[in-house]
């Protein structure tokens, strides 16, 4: 049986039920409610974690919301990744939560100038789309030389020059611990790459004296896989733990890869077994091993394979490529498939500015639907207008849907001008409204004492528009009626 969230019911009944409000809802159940529905905290209930009378039904509450999959933290002093965390096997079924990490690697036969160029680049990869900055999010650091003091070094110069957290690839515990004291955890807590069946025990002692989470790693094996996973839990008393079934490419290779992530996730949250429960680690980066020729071929099926495993069921990618064409699907593709079903993407609500707007530029009003919000501002860069676009909380509802839905109306654009002090940033009292949302022209008039005029059906004519309609005369003539 797959994993269900306990019912609001179950939740209500070990809350502390004062209904205080400081969650911020009107009572105990809406908090429940919310919580069913995994979309609050047990944190966000404040008696809950403060007050000892209720120590014992946070700690059942806490078993109940536990994922089926163990949630990992990896951190930098400055960055905090969370890996796992998952609840169910198909988006359908809820949400995905911890968007797959992704790890660009650097190695310790690598150059100074090379590391940190590299550093830099990872750090710096950064796309942006329908509002949201697409970025990476880890650096692995591979230990080729078997040096421990190389690798340590090494360590030490990725960590001065970037702020992600880091992922200690060797094989050997001697490597490891070397990084391990230049990173002093808990300062940093990085994922140990890997522990093996020949070198678990060692790997193990050195995650446990750390208090870092461990990888283990049986490309091929996945019985093996499993059976380390519970001598590491059970044993050795590890419980931040995660499993790398292994990347296998060539024939039989891929169908095994895709098999074995999806495997062990079903295990983890069809048939709750604990110890397929731990995140899962990809490794697209291993092609370059597996694969000869043309480094275009390697690095199209490096590509491949990231995105199938960030479909089925990767909680961190490995990866060597940092060109554009390969990274971008991944973080494009990882957007789409960590967003919730169930709501629209949002942009937050306020005032932006295209350009470099002053006290007479028109003010455009749109949605914070992230498309529509992203559409209208790339339609009036491309147009070099310099204006002032003012996003109301549609809750993130297209326009159309949001005008018949009564989600954009005179009221909401009043509460953004107010909160966004519109009226200390312009001299005029005009707003521009989309076509498409003519018929609330008069409520947005009542609600605001502005005058609206009504813009065009779509985004990509507003510079003509503009060009057309924002005249001084026009301007005087509805400042005048005002
Ligand atoms: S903070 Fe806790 S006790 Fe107070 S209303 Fe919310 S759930 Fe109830």
């Amino acid at each position: 049986m797959p994993w269900k969230p306990p019912t609001p019911i179950e939740i209500y009944q070990l809350l502390p039920k004062t209904n205080c409000g400081k969650c911020g809802e009107a009572n105990c159940m809406a908090f429940a409610i919310r919580l069913a529905s995994l979309d609050a905290k047990l944190e966000d209930c404040p008696p809950l974690i403060e007050e000892e009378k209720y120590k014992g039904s946070y700690e059942k509450l806490q078993s109940l919301l536990l994922p089926p999959v163990r949630e990992v933290v990896i951190k930098s002093p400055k960055k905090v990744v969370k890996i796992g965390g998952k609840y169910v096997l198909f988006r359908h079924e809820m949400r995905y939560h911890n968007p797959t990490a992704i790890a660009v690697d650097v190695d310790d036969n690598m150059d100074r100038d090379t590391i940190i160029k590299r550093v830099k680049m990872i750090e710096g990869f950064e796309y942006e789309y329908v509002g949201q900055k697409l970025k990476l999010d880890a650096i692995a650091i591979r230990s080729v030389s078997n040096d421990p003091k190389k690798f340590a070094q090494t360590v030490a110069l990725v960590a001065e020059n970037s702020s992600l957290p880091l992922v200690l690839c060797s094989t050997n515990p001697a490597v490891i611990e070397a990084a391990l004291n230049v990173l002093n955890p808990p300062h940093h807590r990085p994922l140990i790459y890997a522990a093996t069946k020949d070198n678990w025990r060692e790997m193990a002692e050195v995650a446990k004296r750390f208090d870092v989470p461990l990888a283990i790693a049986s490309p091929g094996d996945l019985n093996l896989l499993v059976s380390l996973a519970k001598t590491l839990s059970e044993d050795m008393g590890l419980k931040d733990l995660a499993l790398d079934p292994g990347c296998i490419v060539g024939p039989g290779g891929f169908a095994y890869t895709i098999k074995a992530f999806s495997w062990l996730r079903f295990k983890a949250t069809y048939d709750l077994w604990k110890h397929a429960g731990f995140p899962l680690i990809g490794t697209p980066i291993s092609v370059w091993t597996q694969m000869s020729g043309d480094p275009k071929d390697v690095m199209l099926w490096e590509a491949v394979l990231a995105t199938i495993l960030i479909t089925r069921y990767a909680d961190l990618l490995i990866m060597h490529s940092l060109d554009g064409w390969v990274l971008l699907p991944q973080v494009m593709w990882r957007f789409q498939l960590y967003t919730d079903p169930r709501k629209p993407v949002a942009v937050p609500a306020g005032l932006r500015e295209i350009g470099k707007p002053n006290e007479m530029s028109p003010v455009i009003v749109t949605t914070n639907y992230a498309l529509t919000y992203s559409l209208v501002s790339s339609d009036a860069e491309k147009a070099k207008l310099n204006a002032w676009l003012l996003v109301i909380d549609t809750e993130g509802l297209a326009v159309d849907v949001s005008v018949a839905g009564r989600k954009f109306t005179g009221d909401k654009v009043a509460e953004i001008i107010k909160s966004a002090e519109l009226e200390k940033k312009v001299k005029h009292r005009i707003l521009i409204i989309p076509g498409k949302a003519a018929r609330v022209s008069g409520d947005i008039e009542d609600a605001t004492k502005w005058r609206v005029m009504v813009g065009p059906m779509d985004s990509s004519e507003l510079g003509k528009w503009l060009e057309k309609n924002w005249t001084s005369e026009k301007i005087k003539e509805l400042m005048g009626g005002s």
